[in-house]
């Protein structure tokens, strides 16, 4: 028996309101770097807790008119404002896939449908997170960004299991790899170890080490006391001006490019060597075939993390290019974790076009600021999950036309 739409849907916007109100304590701690789960919801006022009839997504804040119980201080309007917008994130995303349906191949969604849903919601939650914390602190918590590329290699290993989601259409629901795709995939991940490996031992530089470096030096002279909180807000013009007023410290940024491409050279040497090493006719490119073949988990698992590579290295990639080109350094490595994540859920050609749709949204908000006379810059990781959520909408017709115009690599057996 098929459970009602009506139903899903009241039982995921309660689901959204419930996960909005574990974003704002997200979105609110995290970059204080204050722990996620203890204490208990209080008012930052009065410290008084927050008891649970007070803590009801949405309605709560509109029963105590955004007042606190207690001390009638003010909590701001943007806590039902994100419960309410990840609710609709949870409904509208189940309306377009499933009643919509704007995905051809999507099966029902008690019928393995929920897999590729909740690995796309599960990202849709850490873009939002992200967004918003980016448009407030100018950066981008990794941490939120692996959990997002965790759900796409749990979801991509486990879909091919499931006859009703197809995977071997050009629109395919969750990444999976070809025997090519999959090759360069390993190789580039092995080539990851290395880098971070050589990074540990010191081999590598991370770029901006001095800088950072002095900024710890910096918070400490301030607060000799506290943990050094090393946050890099490079994009942040009052960061800006602090890098400027440090002492001695001549930041280079093409030289700190340099090393970010001695990063990747691995990287990218260990997906072409592999891919034709593997990817070839010879005996170990049967080998590697029949493996691809048959290990489906590991097909799928190697074409997310292909999306994650391909997706985080356009993104890296443009930072390099633009930051050698015009001496400051273009998007931040944030932004780089935010489009891998969005590969491994999507698949790397979602995420590349993600990438090349935001602009368009960057230059809409620019333009609107223009009109309206406001100041305030955002950010890019908005428009980037503006982007991708476009993206998602319209992957079908997307792709559909790319499909037209070229073979599609990674999808083909
Ligand atoms: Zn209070």
């Amino acid at each position: 028996m098929e459970i009602p739409h009506a139903l899903w849907i009241v039982f995921l916007f309660a689901m959204g309101a419930s996960t909005g109100s574990f974003l704002n304590v997200v979105v609110y701690r995290l970059p204080l770097e204050l722990s996620i789960v203890r204490p208990a919801s209080h008012c930052t006022g009065c410290k008084h807790p927050i008891a649970w009839y007070d803590n009801i997504p949405i309605i709560s804040w509109f029963v105590l008119m955004g007042h606190c119980r207690h001390c009638r201080a003010t909590f701001s309007f943007r806590y039902p404002f994100v419960e309410l917008l990840t609710a609709m994130l949870f409904v509208g995303l189940y309306w377009a896939y499933f009643i919509e349906g704007v995905r051809s191949d999507m099966p029902l969604f008690g019928q393995g449908g929920y897999i590729v849903y909740s690995g796309h919601i599960i990202m849709l939650c850490a873009l939002l997170a992200c967004s918003l914390i980016d448009a407030e602190h100018w950066v981008i918590p990794l941490s939120v960004s692996y959990i997002a590329a965790g759900a796409g290699l749990i979801m991509s290993m486990i879909a091919p299991y499931w006859a009703t989601i197809k995977l071997e259409s050009p629109c395919e629901l969750a990444p999976y790899a070809s025997p090519g795709s999959g090759a360069a995939a390993l190789g580039a991940a092995a080539g990851l170890v290395v880098s971070l490996l050589l990074l540990k031992f010191g081999l590598l530089k991370p770029s901006f080490a001095e800088w950072e470096q002095d900024q710890i030096d910096d918070q400490k002279e301030a607060n000799p006391s506290g943990q050094p909180t090393a946050v890099r807000n490079d994009k942040d013009p009052a960061a800006k001006d602090s890098k400027g007023l440090s002492v001695g410290i001549d930041i280079n940024v093409r030289r700190e490019m340099l090393r970010e491409v001695a990063f990747l050279a691995p990287i990218v040497s260990g997906g072409v060597i592999f891919l034709l090493v593997l990817g070839g006719g010879g005996e170990l490119g049967r080998w590697w075939r029949e493996i691809i073949l048959e290990q489906k988990w590991m097909a799928g698992l190697l074409g997310s993390v292909f999306g994650f590579m391909i997706g985080g290295g356009v993104v890296w990639a443009t930072r390099i290019l633009g930051s050698l080109a015009f001496g400051r350094e273009a998007m931040g490595l944030g932004d780089v974790h935010l489009m891998a994540a969005v590969g491994a859920v999507l698949g790397w050609a979602g995420a590349t076009i993600a990438f090349f749709v935001a602009p368009f949204f960057g230059l809409g908000w620019a333009l609107t600021r223009l009109a309206l006379h406001r100041s305030r810059e955002i950010p890019y990781g908005p428009f980037l999950s503006m982007g991708t959520l476009l993206v998602m909408v319209l992957y079908d017709m997307i792709i559909g036309y790319f499909a037209g115009a070229f073979t599609i690599p990674g999808t083909m057996p």
